[in-house]
């Protein structure tokens, strides 16, 4: 299997209100893998995030991201969506008087349109969204109910990954998605990301957990410091973190 290059970011900046949060950052992910960002809080990973799926809010002074070879340095979010990137969020929003099931199939339909595949109807996509439901161990009621209301927090975690499971993106982005989830949801999820993860497309995850990595185990982990990737390495580097904290491999690797 000959790997493809999914993304590319190269010498990336970015700020927000003239105020620099992502420094000359360079990452490339090609299909199959699976990379992982730690780093303290406000050390930039959710920008990251947010700037690779196009968020409007954040202004890109220099540098470029690439798509499978495309530039998509200033092409909208939707229009990213569309062409196979995933956000998954830390705190899924709730959407009132909206049914999962509706929002399901709008988002399913809308990359289906865009990259003139077939729509399904309601009763086709019932279907398919029951079979993927029960692939990742999810009662079915979810579906009747409204966008993530009244969800639990490893309910609305596990809503994001049949979103996930139902997409079929190139890259996947999950920033926290561990976040409180005990250790069963935890191990689930996991198990379901593993699932989800082929050779043609990658994952970006963003955790604090050395439990979450043991479950999904990447390929590189790379550790960010003030906008900056400052050491990229393996599982050992998540193990001495775990230790010592992310103060002492700061003044280590920077
Ligand atoms: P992390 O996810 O690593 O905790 P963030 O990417 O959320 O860090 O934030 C990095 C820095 O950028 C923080 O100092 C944060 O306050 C700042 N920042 C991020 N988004 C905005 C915004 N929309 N407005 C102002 N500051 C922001
Ligand atoms: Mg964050």
């Amino acid at each position: 299997m000959t790997k493809k290059n999914i993304l590319e970011i190269n010498n990336l900046s970015v700020s927000v209100d003239k105020e620099n949060i992502i420094k000359n950052l360079n990452l490339r992910i090609n299909s199959g893998e699976i990379h992982a960002i730690m780093g303290k809080n406000g050390s930039g990973k959710s920008t990251l995030a947010k700037v690779i799926a196009g968020h409007p809010n954040y202004k890109i002074n220099n540098g470029s991201i690439y798509l499978t070879e495309e530039n998509i340095t200033n092409k909208e979010a939707d229009k990213r969506a569309h062409k196979g990137i995933f956000l998954g969020f830390q705190y899924p929003v709730e959407i009132p008087g909206v049914s999962n099931l509706d929002f399901l199939r709008l988002s399913y339909n809308s990359i289906k349109k865009a990259n003139k595949q077939k729509e399904l109807d309601p009763l086709s996509f019932y279907e398919l969204v029951h079979k993927k439901a029960f692939a990742i161990n999810m009662k079915t009621d979810f579906l009747n109910r409204n966008v993530n209301e009244g969800f639990s927090g490893g309910e609305k975690k596990k809503n994001e990954i049949l979103q996930m499971s139902l997409l079929d993106s190139k890259i996947f982005l999950l920033d926290e998605i561990d976040s409180g989830l005990d250790i069963d949801a935890l191990k689930d999820i996991s198990l379901t990301i593993n699932q989800l993860k082929t050779d043609n497309n990658c994952l970006l995850i963003i955790t604090h957990y050395q439990k979450f990595l043991d479950y999904i185990k990447p390929d590189y982990i790379h550790i960010m410091d003030k906008g900056e990737i400052i050491y990229t390495g393996n599982s050992e580097i998540a193990k001495k973190i775990d230790s010592y904290g992310y103060d002492s491999i700061i003044k280590e690797y920077k």
